[in-house]
């Protein structure tokens, strides 16, 4: 994007933690417009295989349903010792009602009941699948991923989801739940992600 050209894009994830960190990551290019997903919008079913079906299903409702583009993220935690779950499931690993608490909490004691107790028996990563969808049919996507590992307890009070117990590498130790949220978007998945992902609007753009 140069000069004074916008970009448009409805935000297309239906998590508030999730979305506050995109419009906070891409908050930061020039040129993007950002706008709240609809309530309108109904949620929508993530059935997708992989992470990328997922965020085409996201972005393609939202796109729709707007007429404007509009940009989604899928992301998944994998753990090696439980052979890369709870990856795309990791929303519902607990179950369809699961809190963010009980999610750790089953990651937490699949790998003790693993006997998975020193840290590199408990390497995982973060996955992210950052997408755009445009009305003339066409799309841009890009992914970032962080290596880290995970804690034996949940640490911190910040970020969401599994962020108390994800430990990434190149962090000092702490979980990104430790972090403020400019060091987490430096190391994580979505920062990754997103910023690839500005760098491809940028090109689509020029
Ligand atoms: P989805 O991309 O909405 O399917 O996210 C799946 C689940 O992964 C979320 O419900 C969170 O529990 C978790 N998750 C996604 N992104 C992060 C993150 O940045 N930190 C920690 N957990 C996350």
């Amino acid at each position: 994007m140069s000069g004074p050209v916008q970009l448009r894009l409805v935000l297309a994830s239906a998590n508030p933690d999730k979305a506050a960190e995109i419009a906070d990551i891409l908050g930061e290019v020039p040129g993007l417009v950002l706008l709240p997903r609809p309530d309108s919008v109904p949620d929508v079913v993530e059935d997708g295989d992989t992470l990328t079906e997922n965020a085409r299903l996201k972005a393609l409702a939202v796109m729709e349903a707007t007429g404007e583009p509009a940009v989604a993220d899928d992301t998944g935690l994998e753990v090696s010792a439980l052979g890369g779950a709870p990856g795309v499931y990791s929303a519902r690993f607990a179950g369809e009602a699961a809190t963010y608490a009980d999610n750790v909490a089953k990651v937490i004691r699949e790998l003790a009941a693993a006997g998975a107790t020193e840290p590199s028996q408990r390497r995982a990563r973060f996955r992210t699948v950052a997408l755009v969808a445009f009305p003339i049919g066409d799309e841009l996507q890009a992914e970032g991923e962080v290596l880290g590992t995970i804690a034996t307890e949940p640490l911190g009070g910040g970020g969401f989801g599994y962020d108390p117990v994800f430990v990434p590498d190149g962090g000092g130790g702490r979980t990104f739940a430790q972090m403020s949220a400019r060091e987490k978007h430096c190391l994580s998945h979505r920062g990754q992600a997103f910023w690839a992902l500005a760098a491809k609007l940028r090109e689509h753009r020029a």
